[in-house]
């Protein structure tokens, strides 16, 4: 299939490579450092050849969420936002960018997700998870009141946010003690990632800003699999689940996350994902480069479906959330001043294809 757009896409800088490495066995690194720090090289050359009209990039995992001083943390998300404008700047068509934002800072993470959509054109933001502080005690989730404000701000620039992986503190992770390999994207990614998305739905996030958008890879991290248990627990029971939410679970996530599938190229999985929340919430993505490109599409490529949900999820969906709809559209939000033709050479005649 061609003409797919992908978005969780990662990249490295130089500064934030290193929280990669821990995702490789020695081996594998080599290759793994070599496609972080590659744009415009052999990542473009798998989309190519796999059919990947455009990708999201994002930066790598945890990097700007585990800099425990604010200050250090946003200078870092500048730096790297900066650098992705650039590489998109040279093929605005291929690549667009999703905003590396320290939450450290509510007010700076708000400030600087209003720079990246509005003068970088990035489409949305990608957050690996909580944040580190100083005071070691307490990780930041953003359910917490000092976040209200910066969601408000998001939800008035009308662009997604993805709810990117990381680990647990090794202080929360006591479960996975002896027992590394659950550790990361066998399990503990999913495990940490879920429950976030629970608590920005029951603190009622939704129910004052009902247009807020949310982004979850790998298939929505078990939630859909999980939905109607968390909803209907004991049903007999007088007293149901507590929270400061008004509706279910379930209706937030129906009405305001989206999943991706992300590292987890299963059609079961797949399908119960659409039983759950419907073909229109549901995209195509690889998770390049700690997933293979040719993992991802030659089994999207064929999976099961319908080639009407195949066309939404491989690119409709992404379309239209990202406001993609066109090339005028993708054009009129890159920065000013940046080139206003498409730089087209060989790498992107895909873009005119249409199947
Ligand atoms: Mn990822």
């Amino acid at each position: 299939m061609q003409n797919k757009i992908a978005l969780e896409e990662h990249f490295a800088t130089e500064e934030s490579l290193g929280d990669s490495a821990l995702f490789a066995p020695e081996a594998d690194w080599p290759e793994l450092r070599s496609r972080l720090l590659d744009i415009h090289e052999k990542r473009l050359r798998e989309m190519d050849k796999h059919g990947i009209e455009l990708m999201l990039l994002s930066l790598n995992a945890p990097a700007v969420q585990a800099i425990m001083d604010p200050a250090d943390a946003s200078d870092t998300a500048r730096r790297a936002n900066d650098f992705l404008a650039e590489q998109i700047a040279r093929r605005p068509t291929r690549f667009q960018g999703l905003a590396a934002i320290a939450m450290q800072n509510p007010d700076g993470a708000a400030q600087e997700a209003r720079r990246c959509v509005l003068e970088l054109g990035f489409r949305g933001v990608l957050v690996n998870g909580f944040s580190d502080t100083a005071d070691s005690a307490k990780p930041l989730y953003y359910d917490a009141p000092a976040f209200r404000l910066f969601w408000a701000e998001l939800e008035r620039l009308d662009v997604p946010f993805y709810l990117h992986p990381r680990n647990p503190r090794p202080q929360d992770a006591g479960i996975y003690e002896g027992h590394p390999w659950l550790l990361g994207p066998t399990w503990a990614f999913g495990q940490e990632t879920a429950v976030h998305a629970l608590r920005l739905m029951g603190t009622g996030l939704f129910d004052e800003h009902p247009r807020l958008q949310i982004i979850l890879g790998h298939m929505g991290e078990g939630l859909p699999y999980s939905l109607w248990r968390i909803d209907n627990r004991n049903k007999w029971m007088s007293r149901q689940n507590q929270y400061q939410a008004k509706r279910k679970i379930a209706d937030y996530f129906r009405e305001n996350f989206h999943i991706t599938t992300s590292g987890n190229f299963r059609t079961q999985t797949l399908i119960d994902a659409m039983l759950e929340i419907g073909a229109d919430r549901i995209l195509f993505s690889a998770d390049w480069p700690f997933e293979n490109i040719d993992h991802a599409a030659d089994w999207f490529d064929n999976a099961s479906i319908s080639e009407g949900d195949r066309q939404k999820i491989g690119y409709g969906n992404a379309r239209k959330l990202f406001k993609l709809d066109s090339n005028t559209k993708l054009n009129s939000r890159q920065r000013s001043g940046d080139s206003n033709q498409y730089g087209r050479n060989d790498h992107d005649r895909c873009c005119d294809r249409r199947s």
